[in-house]
């Protein structure tokens, strides 16, 4: 077994180096007739994905569609900028997350409660994509590259507006951040869950929507592509249901949110001791605060508890 970054035919896996980074954010090129970027990242890490392109002597100018799974700012923050340098690329977006793209006001603004004074560093400029350049889609479409097809499935559970895109050829699903967060080389995946839409019923549909495809590779954003399928998937739902569990439980007594959070990272972070340093970095470090992971699921069992 290996858990190669770029293996899947004619895909390209480009680290944008978030923050300095590596294996944080992925995003991957298509090549074909009509080449392809699926989650070009944030747009503060525009530059790397042109400077990736320009290793294989392409530049924006040759791309035709930007595919997204989400419009998260980690994965679609940069189409902006792209469709501002190359006003004929094509965006392929969820019809519930196409708005965000057209005015990312309040997208931004629930971020920027978030981050604060790093929104700028962490983030880039965000600029919205005009209606023009947009497609939207629910699932079940198949969207043509130029010889290349690409199938589209609906995908609810870390947000309402997420897809998840088949790549026949390959085998490639590339599912976002349905499957959760790996580093490559490790056999461990971790839930990221922030707010508003986490939806753990859903999820789990999702999961078995994804093994369904019988996918080759799981092309995660955070971070690369893996071809131990069932191991990851299976991995990924014990630790989402954990997760679940405790701040469930949590909920129930009584505490303060306050010190729940605190009680659940401190609970993360005792379970991360046990495993390697890299295993560490995964759980602690990579892609979004535990802290967001609890609020996502906090937020999703009290909006049950309130139907
Ligand atoms: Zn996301």
């Amino acid at each position: 077994m290996h858990t190669s970054s770029d293996f899947p035919y004619g895909v390209l896996t480009l680290d944008t180096h978030h923050m300095g980074r590596t294996h944080v954010v992925a995003s991957y090129v298509l090549f074909g007739d009509e080449p392809a970027i699926v989650d070009p990242g944030p747009a503060s890490t525009l530059p790397q994905i042109e400077a990736g392109l320009a290793q294989h002597d392409m530049s924006l100018a040759d791309i035709k569609h930007v595919v997204l799974t989400h419009i998260h700012l980690d994965h679609a923050g940069a189409t902006g900028g792209i469709v501002e340098r190359n006003p004929s690329v094509q965006v392929h977006v969820h019809t519930r997350g196409a708005s965000h793209l057209i005015d990312p006001s309040r997208l931004l603004n629930s971020a920027a409660q978030l981050y604060g004074d790093q929104m700028d560093a962490l983030w880039g400029r965000t600029v919205p994509v005009p209606q023009a350049a947009i497609t939207t889609l629910t699932g079940g479409e198949r969207l043509n590259l130029g010889g290349r097809t690409l199938q589209a499935y609906d995908s609810p559970g870390h947000a309402k507006h997420h897809l998840v895109w088949h790549d026949d050829e390959s085998g490639a699903a590339f599912v976002g951040d349905n499957v959760g967060v790996r580093l490559p080389l490790l056999h461990f995946a971790r839930p990221a869950t922030p707010p508003p839409d986490v939806d753990l019923e859903a999820w789990l549909g999702t999961l078995d929507m994804i093994l369904g495809l019988k996918p080759r590779w799981l092309m995660l954003t955070h971070f690369g592509g893996f071809n131990d399928v069932d191991f990851h998937v299976a991995d990924f739902r014990k630790r989402l249901l954990h997760w679940a569990d405790l701040v469930r439980d949590g909920l129930a007594s009584g505490l303060s949110e306050t010190e729940l959070g605190v009680a659940f990272v401190a609970q993360a972070e005792a379970e991360a001791a046990t495993l390697s340093e890299e295993e560490r970095a995964a759980m602690t470090q990579q892609s979004g605060a535990i802290i967001s992971s609890w609020r996502g699921l906090a937020r999703y069992w009290q909006k049950k508890a309130a139907q």
